[in-house]
């Protein structure tokens, strides 16, 4: 699977591009808000085991390409990165959702300004209760 963009933030972050770290990478931008048994579970029919995804998420994340997040008494959940991302996230039932749009561009862009930070960009996460959760009691 190509990504537009991965194999360049790879290289921005100095993180050699491996087939498994690219596999994890996907698996977590197609199903954001998994736990890693989850995406081992997964990648295990791609031949990938659990001690190679615990090591990629671990070099992923220190790369910044893949963020964590935890509802309480849940179990740590990550969904891929490239320098932008917002996800909405029901502690109830785990459910995430990714948004497309953006409305702080102009809150950055001003922040850096202020700043003088070179902003790269920004992971917003949104916590809250999904539209089910909030019927059922
Ligand atoms: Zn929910
Ligand atoms: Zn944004």
């Amino acid at each position: 699977m190509e990504v537009p963009g991965l194999e360049r933030r790879f290289r921005e972050r100095g993180l050699r591009r491996t087939p498994q770290r690219v596999a994890v990478w996907s698996d977590f931008a197609d199903h954001p808000g998994s736990t890693i048994r989850e995406a081992a579970a997964r990648l295990q029919r791609a031949g990938i085991g659990q001690a190679t995804v615990y090591r990629a998420v671990r070099a992923l994340e220190e790369a910044g390409l893949i963020v964590r997040f935890a509802a309480p008494h849940e179990e740590v959940r990550f969904a891929a990165v490239l320098d932008h991302a917002h996800l909405l996230v029901c502690e109830r039932c785990g459910h995430v959702e990714p948004l497309q749009e953006c409305g702080l561009r102009a809150y950055e862009a001003e922040l850096a300004r202020r700043s003088r930070f070179r902003v790269r960009g920004h992971t917003l996460i949104v916590y809250g209760l999904c539209p089910e959760c909030q019927e059922s009691p």
